[in-house]
């Protein structure tokens, strides 16, 4: 007996071949067909009968056939099967091109449903490779009503598919409902077993509006309830309670060389009272690429070692962890606070640290061996340690980890998350936990899909910045651009060129990485020196080229969309964007954001090829500065899914659902409540599923 979990193999008529190519779709059993959505569908509800039939329309004819045969067309060099279907009204002409084995099939007699577009010949109305099928007492599936289409993959056809999901779509009853008759009817959905139904077949265009309703609220309903239960998790943990050291902290925000912004200030208050409480912070903070998100962060790691308790900085990249090194070590030159930095290949300590090793007082060098450096970290000699994923490592422990700090977030998936916060000795103690991310995710939309986090945003810059200028220069310009660019770098700046792609492609017209770095090298700039990065290249020489451009030893700095966006180049004033109609608002800004982090006026220079919707696009980009505003903007125009989704880890890929449905969105996160507060330990279904399917990691 079939039930929902069986293998696809199990399922009559399947062999081992279409098995292979139906788990390269990610269908391995029969929930996984149930859930394998068509993108489309074919309308073939109306039959018409043949007398009616007029050129041009798409329809369904259905009718005994009266003749068929194959023609070979030597002049074509083709086979034509040529069929005559009759019904009460009529006779009309079908020919299918290349397919001889259709006639062992179809048969005089048999009763044959097509589908397709009426065309027109010299001798009359035709139906010209129609979509067909042998009918007998049952209803069509591939010619009738709203005939579903799914994406595929190479060798299975629609036919096939639809076939096999007719074949267990009963199993679809089998499908229990986690929502409860009351809330269907209060929020006008259907039963989940006649949505998986419909989403296939539906016997009208109703009936797939329902379908798709409810599949959409599952959705959205899932990823809230999910996130509510991760909240619940963290809840049932304690962290340690960091008492705030007022006076100290005025003392630091004073001594800074700058006043803080009033965001800066709110997002530390906030940050800094979660941290007083047992119950273990889960925080996102939001701030545009130079917003100051570094400082606020310190003021809560400063309290945090006044607690005598360890701070981690996890970054993605080298690089980023060896200038927050740099920054806060620096910002703490006046605290009695030692900072490490534990990465694969650099492991450095402050001079404080240096000079509470009095024992060896003549020895001040920084760098410590990693066996020195996994006893100050577990000693509780270093209390802020800054690192990369190295710093995840099973060997790596803590004396008393009280806060945990994630920049860059979306560049780490939630298992490294959790990782870091099973640092602490005790199970039932976890560190307090701060997410950062640039990425400017207007607040409904967050509260959505990290929903689990609570959101401090820093949607202020700091006064004395200078706003980047950002120019789209018509390629008539181009020249001119560059001896701009030669005028800036003979001043002693430096260029980042970004480029759609690494090597050339078919594509016409695309940029490429390689490209570029041959145009610029030997013809525009011989002079100068340049150097390129990509995403293919190994990290340590990426990391080695990105450490040259710090050094001002490279001029003009060619890669592709992949490199860092943390990094900061104080002296680098200008972004050269190619193709710069292939990226999103909220990407292009996410570039421009790597120069204009100094003290130089910074300039953004686009490039693309003109069409009049791209120009609107980057004429509203090249006037404002406002990450956030331009997210929103750029919401607008695309889905969540695409501003968002490939540069985001876990953000949520949804089949059907739209974050921009706020209302649907709203009623979900109602639902999800209600069920948290009924109690999801009643609810084995529910979290069975979003075990299984969001593959749902507590942390
Ligand atoms: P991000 O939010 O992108 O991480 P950073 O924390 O790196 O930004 O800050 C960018 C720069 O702005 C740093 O050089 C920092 O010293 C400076 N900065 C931070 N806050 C202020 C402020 N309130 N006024 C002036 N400069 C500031
Ligand atoms: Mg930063």
């Amino acid at each position: 007996m079939l039930n929902l979990n069986s293998a696809v193999e199990n399922i009559n008529k399947i062999g081992k071949a279409t098995a292979k190519k139906l788990q390269k779709l990610g269908i391995n059993n029969v929930h996984d067909l149930l859930y394998y959505y068509p993108f489309r569908y074919n309308d073939y509800t109306a039959t018409v009968p043949i007398a009616k039939l007029e050129v041009g329309a798409n329809v369904n004819v259905q009718g005994e056939i009266e003749f068929i045969q194959n023609k070979r067309s030597f002049a074509r060099r083709m086979t034509i099967t040529e069929c005559f279907v009759r019904d009460e009204t009529g006779s009309l002409k079908i020919i299918w091109f290349n397919q001889p084995f259709i006639t062992r099939s179809l048969k005089t007699g048999d009763k044959l449903s097509v589908s397709g577009r009426i065309d027109q010949d010299f001798a009359g109305i035709l139906m010209s490779s129609p979509e067909y099928e042998k009918i007998t007492a049952y209803e069509a599936t591939h010619t009738k009503g709203l005939v579903p289409v799914y994406n595929l993959t190479g060798g299975l056809t629609n036919k096939q598919l639809r076939f096999l999901i007719k074949s267990i779509i009963c199993m679809a009853t089998q499908e229990p409902d986690f929502l409860s008759p009351a809330i269907l009817k209060k929020y006008d959905l259907i039963v989940l077993s006649q949505s998986l139904h419909d989403i296939h077949f539906p016997a009208d265009s109703t009936k797939l509006a329902q379908a798709k309703r409810r599949l959409q609220f599952n959705e959205l309903f899932l990823t809230q309830l999910a996130n509510e239960i991760r909240k619940s998790e963290i809840k049932s943990h304690v962290a340690m309670p960091i008492i705030f050291y007022e006076k100290e902290t005025k003392k630091f925000v004073d001594n800074l060389p700058f006043t803080l912004t009033g965001a800066q200030k709110k997002a530390a208050w906030e940050i800094l009272r979660d941290l007083e409480r047992e119950e273990p912070m889960s925080r996102l903070l939001e701030g545009d690429v130079g917003s100051g998100k570094t400082v606020t962060v310190a003021m809560a790691a400063l309290n945090v070692a006044l607690n005598k308790k360890q701070i981690a900085l996890l970054a993605p990249t080298e690089i980023l962890a060896t200038q927050h090194f740099a920054t806060i070590s620096d910002l703490f030159k006046n605290n009695q606070i030692t900072v490490g930095l534990f990465t694969r290949s650099r492991r450095q300590v402050n001079d404080v640290y240096i000079k509470s090793l009095t024992s060896q007082s003549d020895d001040n060098n920084s760098f410590l061996t990693k066996k020195e450096m996994l006893k100050a970290v577990k000693d509780g000699s270093l209390e802020v340690i800054i690192g990369t994923h190295a710093m995840l490592q099973e060997a790596v422990e803590f004396k008393n980890l009280a806060l945990a700090v994630i920049d860059e977030q979306h560049r780490f998936g939630v298992e490294q998350r959790k990782k870091l916060r099973e640092k602490t000795k005790d199970q039932n103690v976890i560190p307090h936990l701060l997410s950062m991310t640039a990425t400017p995710i207007p607040r409904s939309l967050a509260q959505t899909v990290y929903g689990d986090l609570d959101l401090s945003i820093i949607n202020q810059m700091p006064k004395n910045r200078k706003p980047i200028k950002t120019y789209v220069v018509p390629e008539q310009k181009r020249l001119g651009a560059y001896e701009f660019v030669k005028k800036e770098i003979s001043q002693g700046r430096q260029a980042f060129v970004v480029c759609p792609l690494i090597t050339e492609s078919d594509k016409l017209g695309v940029k490429s990485v390689e490209q570029e770095y041959k145009k610029l090298s030997q013809d525009i700039f011989p002079n100068l020196e340049i150097a390129y990065l990509h995403g293919k290249m190994k990290t340590t020489d990426k990391e080695k080229i990105m450490q040259q451009f710090l050094d001002n030893k490279i001029n003009i700095l060619i890669s592709t969309s992949v490199i860092e966006v943390g990094v900061d180049v104080p002296n680098a004033t200008l972004m050269i964007l190619e193709g710069a109609e292939r990226f999103g608002m909220a990407q292009l800004h996410q570039f421009r954001g790597r120069v204009g982090r100094g003290h130089f006026q910074s300039y953004c220079l686009l490039f693309s090829s003109n069409d009049d919707k791209t120009a609107h696009r980057l004429k509203i980009f090249a006037t404002n500065n406002d990450g956030f505003k331009l997210a929103e903007e750029d919401l607008k125009m695309r889905g969540p899914g695409e501003v968002y989704g490939t540069a985001q880890k876990g953000f949520p890929e949804f089949k059907l659902a739209s974050l921009n449905d706020r209302i649907m969105v709203k009623q979900a996160g109602e639902v999800a409540r209600l069920i948290m507060e009924s109690g999801i330990d009643n609810q084995p279904l529910l979290l069975n599923r979003i075990k299984k399917e969001l593959n749902w990691i507590a942390g």
